[in-house]
């Protein structure tokens, strides 16, 4: 094994002693050289990764395996984990927890059992600055990004809590991803060999920032990519994401068949349904015309309600209507399952002036 991490742009700057950078985030070859740097012997980086990563240590004294001088002297090094500010439940089983982070800033997370999996879906951001108007966490603004250890630990927190294994994780809660994405990469590495789900278990999802896809192509993940594509044509994704002006839906597409070409893994599109707006038959066959013979998935998130606006979530038979309407133009096509719902924990209601 090597001491000395390997350099690449995910890298954070090397431990240091005395350095407040938290351990959460750190490789196993990068706390070995940190243990080093103490005067501690090797192996001690492969406990200190086991106590940050499997045990849930939130303080090195807790650490009992180290020596009882070593823990006081190296008490106050950051390990990185939040503090659990409220907890709701909903009928589902979904549990949305607010986090309090090391600033005092609050941050959504949301665990998702079903009978075979554990889904966390992560925020990569104290809020956000896309305002789309059909989502709650937009309306709060933008606070700042989040860090790589504020994201493992929102995994690490549901882990916990369930006491199970968390199976997937999905960057879809509160924040824009490839806005963050040096963060959001370092994450999904540490995800992936320090807590051990893999790659394939892991989705990125984007509204769509321009020039960002092909910096994240260019990182070669095995995660699914998800894009927010939400409208047939621009006109419409004009009015319901006021990004979209800057960023037209032929330029994003052709950035989405880039990243098919870079990767070789296929596009996911997210399609929000609001009733009477994007729902109609007409909008199903021009979706379909934008995807003919693009490797990729459209998976549709009936509206889940937020206060401020009052769109409107399709019927069961609408929702049935478009999913035949794209199959029929042999789109491959899901629908995504509202859970939390009653805790405002499903899709687009994050916002952090709950359970205050
Ligand atoms: N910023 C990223 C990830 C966060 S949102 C993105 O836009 O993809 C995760 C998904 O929930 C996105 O597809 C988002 O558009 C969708 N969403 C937002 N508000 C929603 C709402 N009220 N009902 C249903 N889905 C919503």
């Amino acid at each position: 094994m090597s001491l000395t991490p390997v350099s690449s742009p995910v890298n954070r700057p090397q431990l240091q002693e005395g350095a407040t950078t938290p351990l959460l985030g750190s490789s196993l070859a990068e706390l070995t050289s940190w243990v080093q740097q103490q005067g501690q012997p090797a192996y001690r980086g492969k406990q200190l990764h086991q106590w940050l990563y499997q045990k849930g240590a939130r303080s090195l004294l807790e650490i009992t395996v180290f020596p009882k001088q070593w823990r006081e002297d190296a008490a106050a090094v950051p390990i990185g984990r939040s503090q659990l500010h409220y907890r709701s439940v909903a009928p589902d089983g979904t549990i949305k927890y607010l986090l309090r982070l090391a600033d005092g800033n609050l941050i959504e997370t949301v665990g998702i059992p079903t009978a075979k999996r554990l889904t966390v879906c992560v925020s990569s951001q104290v809020g956000c600055p896309m305002a789309c108007d059909f989502c709650a966490t937009g309306k709060g603004g933008f606070i700042r990004n989040l860090q790589r250890h504020e994201i493992i630990d929102q995994v690490l927190t549901v882990q916990e809590d369930f006491q199970q294994r968390v199976s997937n994780v999905v960057f879809m809660g509160m924040g824009e991803p490839l806005l963050n994405l040096t963060e959001v990469v370092g994450a999904v590495k540490s995800i992936n060999e320090d807590i051990g789900i893999g790659q394939r278990s892991l989705t990125i999802s984007t509204v769509g920032i321009p020039n960002r896809i092909r910096q994240l192509a260019e990182y070669q993940l095995q995660v699914t990519f998800a894009v927010s594509l939400h409208a047939s044509n621009q006109q419409l994704r004009e009015k319901l994401i006021p990004s979209a002006h800057h960023y037209p839906l032929e330029t994003l597409l052709e950035d989405c068949r880039e990243y098919v070409q870079i990767t070789g893994r296929r596009v996911s599109f997210e399609y929000i349904l609001l009733a009477e707006l994007n729902d109609l038959p007409e909008h199903a066959t021009e979706l379909a015309e934008h995807l003919r013979g693009f490797q990729s998935h459209v998976n549709l998130i009936p509206y889940n309600p937020i206060s401020e606006v009052d769109y409107q979530r399709p019927s069961d038979r609408r929702i049935q209507a478009f999913v035949e309407a794209l199959k029929e133009q042999h789109i491959a096509v899901s629908i995504r399952r509202s859970r939390g719902l009653e805790r405002d924990a499903a899709c687009g209601q994050l916002r952090v002036n709950q359970g205050e």
